[in-house]
């Protein structure tokens, strides 16, 4: 099922004539109306007529999160505010935020590629979609929204949090399409069972779409097995446009990039050299279309890497891996990298506990120490010291197989691990603090 045929289905060498006609308009309009990349282009001597051909791309500068936060708050706006219509924002928890401004032109955008995502997951008019990501300056809310209206299915607009009400909605309401985070969503079944009495999965869901977090292939059997509906990953982030950068199709097999509006690369983030389709590497992106705040190879700190060959949906339209994760999640410790993606597939191959984990990083004696905080189910809790001494083992065992370090266990009782609304705080670095 497609929302817009013609261009999800485009001939690849059409749609590399449109990019290339729509990256030399961007360039020009950035160049001419935005005073930092002006500067940016002359300190190496780049002129916008430069730019003949999708290769050249490779000449312009790459656009960072601390170059945005440097010109707080409108310094990358590219028309007055009188054109913007709506702004959106970062929280700002690691600095200061970053602030985007669309026109009316770019929330067009935002609903055509949300209605494709949404379509993507055979949503259509007759569903009823309940937005559980928050609403206000986070992204996720308003764009599920206009993605949900453009369809023309029946929205819910729960925001974030209230979890009882969330599920009577579900349940009262017949809601068959639930968008939030990944772990948000594992929250919800649990709390519907042990709180509330009812089994998720006789709920009418038939699909979901989670991102705004790192999650597992591992996770996404956990959700889709708990509620029985098809679970989707969607990506975008703030800088780009929000949610809709991309998302899956029923073949489940990677992320389509809308690319006639953003157009992706892969880049070694140490060196900034790009990488041939099909190695792993972070995700650069180029807005296409934007006109309040174009973007220019900007890095957006995620690790994926290009998946080449056809997709069995029939799109034409690129696309990228499963995020394996913010390259500022990295975790050294004793000098190995480690994601927090491997942590937590590991945990999910070892049966008898739940998908709620924490990772605690220390330094007590000058050398690394990394703790894991798992939740043992309740089936499998037990007083005997003996049961649990051999599950602790067995993770402990089965998560250095993975990344290649020796870390430590340790069990905690069922639900007593911090539940999360939003976005789940996996990683607590104290390293820097003893
Ligand atoms: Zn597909």
């Amino acid at each position: 099922m497609f929302w817009n045929k013609e261009m999800e289905t485009i001939s690849v060498e059409r749609l590399r004539e449109l990019q290339l006609e729509r990256l030399k308009k961007v360039v020009k309009y950035a160049y001419e109306r935005v005073p930092y990349y002006k500067k940016k282009f002359d300190e190496v001597g780049l002129k916008p007529e430069d730019i003949r051909t999708l290769d050249d791309i490779k000449y312009i500068p790459y656009t960072s999160k601390a170059d945005l936060r440097e010109v707080y708050p409108f310094g990358m706006f590219a028309v007055p505010l009188s054109e913007i219509v709506e702004i959106h924002s970062s929280s700002g928890t690691t600095g200061k935020p970053v602030v985007m401004g669309y026109t009316r032109g770019d929330i067009g955008v935002w609903k055509e590629v949300m209605a494709r995502s949404i379509t993507m997951m055979g949503v259509t008019k007759e569903d009823i979609v309940q937005i559980a990501y928050g609403y206000g300056l986070f992204t996720g809310g308003l764009g599920f929204h206009y993605g949900a209206l453009t369809v023309g299915a029946t929205i819910v607009p729960a925001s974030a949090g209230n979890t009882r009400r969330q599920i009577e909605l579900m349940r009262d309401f017949g809601t068959t399409v639930l968008c939030c985070t990944p772990s948000y969503a594992l929250y919800l079944a649990e709390y519907a069972k042990d709180e509330m009495g009812i089994e998720p999965s006789t709920l009418k869901l038939k699909a979901g779409s989670f991102g705004a977090e790192m999650w597992t292939e591992e996770m996404r059997k956990e959700i889709e097995k708990r509620f029985g509906l098809k679970a989707y990953n969607v990506y975008g982030l703030t800088e780009i446009i929000g949610p809709g950068v991309g998302h899956e199709c029923q073949a489940q097999q990677g992320i389509h990039i809308q690319e006639d509006h953003f157009y992706p690369e892969i880049i070694e983030p140490e060196t900034g050299e790009i990488l041939p389709e099909g190695r792993t590497g972070e995700l650069v992106l180029t807005t296409l279309t934007k006109e309040g705040v174009p973007m220019l190879r900007f890095r957006t700190r995620d690790i994926t890497a290009l998946i080449t060959g056809e997709c069995s949906c029939g799109r034409t339209l690129r696309r990228v891996k499963r995020i394996q994760g913010r390259s500022d999640d990295m975790i050294k410790v004793r000098g190995v990298m480690l994601f927090p993606y491997q942590i937590e597939k590991a945990i999910l191959e070892v049966q008898g506990v739940e998908p709620h984990y924490q990772i605690i990083l220390t330094r007590p004696h000058h050398l690394d120490e990394i703790e894991v905080q798992v939740e043992v189910s309740k089936e499998t809790f037990s007083d005997d010291v003996k049961t649990m001494e051999g599950l602790k083992k067995k993770l402990e065992k089965r998560i250095e197989e993975t990344v290649g370090i020796r870390v430590a266990v340790t069990l905690v009782e069922p639900k007593s691990l911090p539940r999360s609304e939003g976005k789940a705080k996996r990683v607590i670095d104290k390293r820097g603090l003893s």
